[in-house]
């Protein structure tokens, strides 16, 4: 009678690669690292929203910074004239009065919305300096998962590679007629060969009856399962 051992541990074989093919697939979609990217992307077009404002405010702060600067000069120049007693006419030193006033006031509403913005600016600045810090964390965090990703990936890679030597080296030992008839068996079942354990087929969860328990103990040719049909394998 064959020995069905070479076979058995090809079949062992057979089923080891599948799971690993079927880890390799999954690993290559995995959830919580497209999750992760996701979150990495959220955090970059919120963070460059945010970047957009504190722009744009700083370019409002410059425009105030001028706009105060020119009606200061323009205090100035008004004052020199008023006080120099370059205007004589009463009614034009009233209007002038009057114009310095008001773009004193300007001045002062103007330095006041300077001193707001500036606030504005810092706050945002403090608030992007944080979330860059997150994002770099969030990024190396990515980075690492992404690494040991890969490297499991590898590791199943390799380990996929060396399945067809060893596959190769139990098909030497393996009987020929014994082979074709498990290859034929193989279009029927997934695993055509089926252990026994405590006197039930593994394949079907059967009980054996007692005489073919007793033909394969005996050792004297191939017992087939008479619940499933699958070829019976017995370790002593
Ligand atoms: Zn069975």
């Amino acid at each position: 009678m064959p020995e069905l051992k070479p076979l058995w541990e090809i079949q062992l074989l057979d089923g080891r690669r599948r799971v690993l093919e079927i880890k390799l697939r999954e690993g290559q979609m995995s959830g919580d690292l497209k999750e992760a990217k996701n979150e990495i992307e959220k955090g970059r077009v919120v963070f460059n929203k945010l970047k957009e404002k504190y722009r744009s405010l700083k370019r409002d702060l410059k425009a105030k910074e001028l706009d105060a600067t020119s009606a200061t000069e323009q205090v100035q120049s008004l004052g020199e004239k008023l006080y120099g007693g370059m205007i004589t006419n009463i009614k034009e030193i009233n209007t002038s009065s009057k114009k310095l006033d008001s773009l004193k006031s300007m001045v002062n509403r103007t330095e006041d919305e300077i001193l707001g913005l500036m606030e504005d600016v810092e706050e945002i600045k403090a608030e992007l300096e944080k979330m860059s810090a997150e994002l770099n964390a969030k990024a190396e965090d990515y980075r690492r998962m992404y690494g040991s990703h890969l490297a499991n990936q590898q590791n199943i890679r390799q380990q996929l590679a060396q399945i067809p030597l060893q596959r190769q080296k139990l098909l030497d030992n393996l009987d020929v007629d014994l082979w074709n008839k498990y290859l034929e068996m193989k279009k029927k079942y997934n695993d055509p060969l089926a252990r026994v354990e405590k006197g039930t087929c593994m394949g079907c969860r059967m009980g054996i009856p007692f005489n073919d328990m007793r033909l394969l103990k005996q050792g004297e040719g191939l017992v087939y399962c008479s619940n499933c049909g699958r070829l019976l394998f017995w370790e002593r």
